[in-house]
């Protein structure tokens, strides 16, 4: 019989596609690292299904690779080494919200956008925001531990993971923590698996904490002559003991990429921008994002453009959404990478960024989420010809984010991308400890096998 043909009799309740046309989308990511073509595709309906794939990967020696909704950015769901994209897709049910025990017990598959609508119909609130929430599964933000723009005052996802039902790589189904906000009984296996990007167990039931829904979110836009300013703002609301909910950062490149294409008309000279974001339950609010408001002004803020409704907040959004797009009008091929440092040394790196990009001959922007560090820095470039020496520069990117005391990504997660970096910031030891623990889980090396690890 073909592959395909026993994983149909193994799992009648799973779609099983062969290699081909109708494969073809698991065969890529958002990484932009290539097609990686796997031998067959199953979509699993049920635990039963993940179970039965798992333990005839280990008959077969085949890897097996979970796969989300596809758009990490670090390479995690390809399959490099062939065998079987194990996609949690069509597990997308959302099995229960529980205002009593402000709790709700999701499938991997469901898209993070539906799970947070259902949950905010109920007054309740989920933080975590990764911008690709309208397309991304929370299977996949729990594997890469995903965090966005409210990380900096809520904290990423796993902040909010409380149990998991997950099936080892023998195919043993286990359920690690607890339903009770609190509990510390034995190893914290729960938080082990969140981040561990797919390599220890495929997650196939999480139950998340909810928290109440802020009754108030307030929004505003700074700009600023250049990003040297827009970094001095975010201290000083920091130093002012303000806990924006969102402070995203953009710097002068980046300005005069969006400023074409955006809603509003920015005054002439600007080098910078702050978008700043307050929440909370009452008039506190208002009073907060004035407060940075003046901080950002007394920081040489050219304009400070505050949101009166709902609709001019989601038009000074659409600043933020629109970069990444804005940023081909400069040149059409970027390589983006997703370092974080130490607040304090966010202008440090964005200048060495520009440093960099001079030596190597590349404009460069940056932006981000500033109050916890983390910046999307971009090599711009004009042809795939050029990517090589992109490439070096990158390098001399990570390097500096580490040697500011940073990490090499501060969302994406390592997957193939940056997995030839991971000894650099992390050493031998604690590499090969990683490794131990990978073993134990998984002795056979069979599931998503090569990623994290250099
Ligand atoms: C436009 C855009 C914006 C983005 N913005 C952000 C952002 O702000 N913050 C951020 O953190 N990320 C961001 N990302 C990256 C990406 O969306 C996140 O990493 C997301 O969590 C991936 O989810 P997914 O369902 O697409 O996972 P996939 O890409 O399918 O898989 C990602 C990893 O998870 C593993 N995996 C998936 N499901 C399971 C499971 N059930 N059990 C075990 N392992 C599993 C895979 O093996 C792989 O290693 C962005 C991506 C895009 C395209």
């Amino acid at each position: 019989m073909t592959l395909v043909a026993e994983l149909s009799a193994l799992v009648p309740g799973a779609t099983v596609l062969p290699e081909g046309e109708r494969a073809a989308p698991y065969e890529r990511d958002e990484s932009g690292l290539g097609r990686y073509p796997p031998q067959a595709v199953v979509l699993a309906r049920s635990v039963d299904d993940v179970v039965a794939v798992l333990r005839y990967s280990r008959e077969k020696r085949l890897p097996v690779v979970p796969r989300g909704a596809g758009t990490g950015k670090s390479g995690g769901a390809l399959a490099e080494r062939g065998g079987i994209v194990l996609s949690l897709e069509k597990m997308d049910r959302i099995v229960e919200v529980s205002r009593a025990d402000m709790v709700c017990v999701v499938q991997p598959g469901v898209v993070l956008e539906t799970l947070q609508k259902a949950v905010e119909e109920q007054r309740l609130f989920y933080p975590p925001d990764p911008n690709s929430q309208a397309m991304c599964s929370i299977g996949g933000n729990l594997a890469h531990n995903a965090g966005g723009p409210r990380a900096v005052k809520y904290g990423v996802t796993s902040n909010y993971v409380l149990a998991l039902e997950a099936v080892l790589p023998d195919g043993t189904v286990v359920r690690t923590g607890h339903r009770s906000w609190k509990g510390v009984a034995g190893y914290d296996l729960t938080h082990l698996l969140v981040g561990s990007e797919g390599t220890l167990a495929v997650i196939t039931e999480a139950t998340l904490k909810l928290i109440p829904l802020p009754r108030r979110v307030e929004t505003l836009l700074a700009v600023f002559p250049d990003e040297d300013a827009a970094a001095g703002a975010v201290q000083a609301i920091f130093d002012a003991g303000l806990l924006p909910r969102a402070c995203e950062l953009f710097d002068g490149p980046t300005m005069r990429a969006v400023g074409p294409r955006a809603p509003f008309k920015f005054p002439d000279g600007v080098g910078g921008a702050l978008l700043i974001e307050h929440d909370g339950h009452g008039d506190g609010v208002t009073e907060e994002l004035a407060r940075s408001g003046e901080l950002c002004t007394s920081q040489g803020a050219l304009e400070v453009l505050a949101a009166q409704d709902e609709a001019q907040r989601r038009k000074l959004w659409e600043t933020r959404r629109m970069v990444s797009v804005a940023l081909t009008d400069i040149r059409p091929f970027k390589i983006s990478e997703d370092v974080a440092v130490p607040r304090g040394q966010l202008i440090e790196m964005i200048r060495a960024v520009r440093r960099i990009g001079e030596k190597h001959g590349f404009p460069t922007a940056s932006y981000g989420h500033a109050g916890d560090g983390n910046l999307h820095v971009n090599l711009l470039f004009r042809g795939a010809d050029e990517r090589a020496r992109g490439e070096a520069a990158i390098d001399e990117v990570i390097e500096t984010a580490i040697r500011l005391g940073g990490t090499i990504t501060g969302e994406h997660g390592v997957g193939l991308a940056k997995r030839r970096f991971l000894r650099k910031e992390q050493g031998e030891a604690v590499v090969a400890l990683q490794k131990r623990l990978k073993r134990a889980f998984d002795p056979d090396d069979l599931l998503n096998p090569g990623k994290i690890f250099p």
